[in-house]
C-alpha cells in the first residue's frame, strides 16, 4: 500500500516535472522562431545581422525578393541578404571599377532610345575619358567620379552635378567620333538638346527677371 502522503509528493513531483517539461518545450519554440524571423538578441528588431556591414537592421532595410530566395522575413517576404546600404556601395564600388563599360553601355542604351547613330568604340570612349581635363570645361568645377557611400547619401544631387557626363555636342548626330565632350553633368542638362543660341536666351532671360525682382 502507497500512504497518501507518498502519493501526495509523487504527484507534486509529477506537477513540477511537467512544468519544466512545458517550459523547455515553451523555449525550444521560442528559440526556433526567433532563428526565422531573425530578431536579435535582445528579441527587439524583426530583421537580421547584415553579414556585409555587421549591423543588425530591421527587414524592411533589405531589399524584397520574389518568393522561393533569399531568407524569411517576419511579414513572410523575402529578403536579400546584403543591407540596402551595403548594396549600394557594393555597386558603386562596381561603378568605380568599372565606369567605362557602364558609361559605354549607358551611351548605347541612351542612343536606342533617342533613335540617334552609336558608332564608337569602347577604345575610342576611354581615350576621350583619359583626354578629358579633370574640371568641367564649362563651369570649372572638378568633376567627381563617384562619392556615393551611406555617409553621404545626402550629397547625392551635388555628386551628380559635378559627375562626368558625355555629351553629343549636336544631339541628332549622335554617338560618332568628333561629335562628344566631356562636360559635367549639370552643364549637359543645362543644354539638353537646346542650340547656343537657344541657352543663351534662356540666360538672358533669367538675368532680367531677376533684375527686376
Ligand atoms: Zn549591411
Amino acid at each position: 500500500m502507497i500512504s497518501k502522503e507518498k502519493k501526495k509528493e509523487y504527484n507534486k513531483k509529477l506537477k513540477e516535472l511537467h512544468k519544466i517539461k512545458l517550459s523547455f518545450e515553451e523555449s525550444k519554440k521560442k528559440s526556433k522562431e526567433k532563428k526565422r524571423i531573425g530578431t536579435n538578441a535582445l528579441g527587439k528588431t524583426p530583421g537580421r545581422l547584415c553579414k556585409y556591414c555587421n549591423e543588425q537592421k530591421h527587414f524592411k532595410e533589405f531589399r524584397e525578393l520574389q518568393k522561393g530566395r533569399g531568407w524569411k522575413a517576419q511579414n513572410g517576404s523575402a529578403r536579400y541578404p546584403q543591407c540596402l546600404v551595403c548594396e549600394r556601395i557594393a555597386a558603386a564600388k562596381r561603378y568605380r571599377l568599372n565606369g567605362i563599360h557602364q558609361k559605354y553601355n549607358g551611351a548605347r542604351t541612351n542612343a536606342k532610345k533617342k533613335g540617334v547613330p552609336f558608332e564608337i568604340s569602347k577604345e575610342y570612349l576611354i581615350q576621350l575619358l583619359a583626354n578629358a581635363p579633370d574640371k568641367c570645361p564649362v563651369f570649372g568645377t572638378k568633376f567627381v567620379i563617384n562619392r556615393y557611400t551611406a555617409k553621404n547619401k545626402e550629397n547625392k544631387g551635388s555628386f551628380r552635378d559635378d559627375s562626368v557626363s558625355l555629351d553629343r555636342i549636336i544631339p541628332e548626330l549622335g554617338y560618332v567620333e568628333g561629335n562628344l565632350v566631356i562636360v559635367s553633368d549639370l552643364a549637359n542638362r543645362i543644354k539638353t538638346n537646346a542650340t547656343p543660341e537657344q541657352i543663351i536666351k534662356v540666360g538672358e532671360f533669367y538675368k532680367k527677371l531677376l533684375k527686376k525682382k
